[in-house]
């Protein structure tokens, strides 16, 4: 049996060849300088910001560049598929409003270079490696999970690298006999490219994020199809990107081990290599050293609590883009109410050590958006999420609609804008006293004045406030300072300020039992506004509560 026959015997249903391939997959009619790029999740359930972190890399390259950014599913470990994995991918990318020029979709592909779910590209893989064997470039080897652990054994024990290499290769120049025996003997067998790479080599590689950087040729004969007749990660990689033409190859640096393997694939299946981009880890400081972002301790590195504790998405994107360019601060600085596209993202400014995730930092990116936000988009955001993780709260809140958006108006606009809260589950707190239902007068921040008084300028002012004419915070205001001297209160801060002993308090005392009385705490948004929305009604019930 020779190469050509082994291949035949090995794969009797591939009919396809190479070049087959190379048709159905032309070259993307796009213009010079474009970036194909493509997250590939696999579908294991779990979502974090690192597939965050990276997919907003892709998207930037891609749409920056007038490119194409696209989803691929890698679904070959059938071990660590989960129900609904595909489904939970799709839908937090679109929830974060990454939107792909093409790929999977919850209705099916999606584009021309699909299919875009690894397991259903079983005979594309198969083509190649068909022809690898054809080539004496790979083949099958049938050694056993036991042979190749008493390998790894011997290994340690002689203290020389591990894997299948050099004498450990066994199956690399097995006589033809020996093949054909193994198979007709039925035994199971993987593919394995034939490596003619050595470890004494060393090879230049530029890694758009890392830099320059030598690496060691790879040695191994890996697997390139398993058991399975499914690719291994190395040769998915190798043949989707090429076949799919991406340009852009964004991916955790935990593939930095392995990058030789592909690198190597694409040179021997003569393919162009795409550019790497390795994104450093996730970093968070704990006590005073680093560590990495970890699914266990960090709440806040699955992509779920975003959605559960109510991060604004554009804040979330917008905290990612800080991670990822140093100099995204000081453009956000200069262009406050840019769109976040119009900054321009590259490669060159990202971190390669590690970018450093803060919690106070995202909360302070999270009030700064909202911020930024008109009283509509705050509005419809924090019902969306009310709908899904507070009920009872959406029902209180869109209940008025005209109501509940008047409040969100107070202290937005103008150049210093109110920065209450930041996520849509401070919202409820924030606005509680709005509704009756959710008011909890908190009497113990009232200021430091005779309990007796406090309940007197209180129960006074009810009726002062029945017949109020104040059309504006100024004419209210003044009406305060007038009443301040009979209770013995300053209605001038600077004589206040001159001779305190001479008073019992001051204006700011009287307005902040109002305010107390009112909201039913000492932080809270413009009064005269909030008496306005209130009404006079409840608010002369309030103040006649005080005790
Ligand atoms: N499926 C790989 C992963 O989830 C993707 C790595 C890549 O982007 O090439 O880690």
């Amino acid at each position: 049996m020779n190469h050509q026959e082994l291949a035949e015997r090995l794969f009797p249903n591939i009919k396809t060849v190479p070049e087959d391939m190379e048709k159905r997959y032309p070259e993307r009619d796009l213009p010079e300088g474009a970036a194909v790029t493509r997250i590939a999740p696999s579908p294991t359930g779990f979502m974090h910001l690192g597939n965050l972190y990276g997919a907003v890399v892709d998207e930037r390259l891609a749409h920056q560049s007038g490119g194409i950014f696209y989803l691929r599913i890698e679904d070959t470990d059938r071990k660590r598929l989960v129900e609904n994995g595909v489904e939970t991918i799709i839908k937090v990318f679109s929830r974060f409003g990454l939107n792909f020029d093409e790929g999977a979709t919850l209705e099916g592909d999606n584009g021309i270079y699909g299919p875009y779910t690894q397991s259903e590209r079983g005979p594309i893989y198969q083509t190649y490696v068909k022809d690898l064997v054809r080539k004496g470039m790979a083949y099958p080897c049938f050694a056993t999970e036991e042979e190749l652990a008493e390998a790894h054994r011997v290994q340690e024990a002689n203290k020389e690298n591990f894997g299948y290499y050099g004498k450990y290769a066994v199956w690399r120049d097995r006589p033809m006999e020996e093949v054909e025996a193994a198979l007709d003997e039925g035994r199971p067998y993987v593919i394995r490219f034939r490596s003619e790479g050595s470890i004494e080599h060393k090879i230049k590689f530029t890694d758009l994020v890392k830099g320059q950087m030598e690496i060691t040729e790879n040695d191994q004969d890996v697997v390139i199809l398993k058991s399975d007749g499914l690719p291994t990660y190395h040769f998915a990689h190798v043949i989707d990107d090429h076949l799919m033409h991406t340009t852009h190859v964004v991916r955790g640096e935990e593939w930095l081990g392995t990058l030789p393997i592909h690198i190597q694939l694409f040179d021997a299946l003569g393919f162009k290599r795409p550019k790497y981009l390795h994104t450093a880890q996730l970093m968070k400081l704990d006590g005073v050293s680093k560590r990495k972002l970890s699914k266990r301790k960090d709440p806040e590195f699955a992509l779920d609590y975003y959605f559960e504790t109510g991060i604004p998405i554009p804040a979330a994107i917008e905290y990612v883009m800080t991670l990822l360019n140093s100099n995204f601060e000081e453009w956000r600085r200069a262009n406050q109410s840019a769109p976040l596209d119009d900054f321009k993202f590259t490669a060159k400014k990202m971190s390669s050590s590690g970018a450093l995730f803060d919690l106070d930092k995202l909360s302070d990116v999270c009030k700064n958006v909202v911020a930024r936000m008109s009283a509509d988009e705050v509005y419809a955001y924090t019902s969306a999420w009310a709908k899904e993780y507070d009920p009872e709260f959406y029902e209180l809140l869109t209940r008025d609609e005209a109501y509940s958006k008047a409040i969100l108006s107070i202290g937005r606009g103008g150049k210093k804008p109110r920065k209450d809260f930041g996520r849509w589950n401070e919202v409820k707190q924030y606005l509680s006293f709005f509704f009756d239902e959710l008011f909890e007068p908190n009497y113990s921040e009232m200021p430091a004045l005779d309990h007796d008084l406090i309940v007197k300028i209180a129960h006074d002012y009810a009726a002062v406030c029945e017949k109020s004419e104040a059309q504006d915070a100024n004419a209210w205001f003044e009406e305060i300072k007038s009443l301040c001297p009979a209770y013995g209160l300053a209605s001038d801060m600077k004589a206040y300020k001159q001779d305190p002993d001479a008073y019992k308090g001051n204006v700011g005392d009287f307005s902040m039992v109002l305010r107390v009385a009112v909201c039913g705490r000492s932080q809270a948004p413009d009064l005269f506004q909030v008496m306005q929305l209130l009404g006079k009604e409840r608010v002369i019930e309030r103040l006649g509560q005080v005790k």
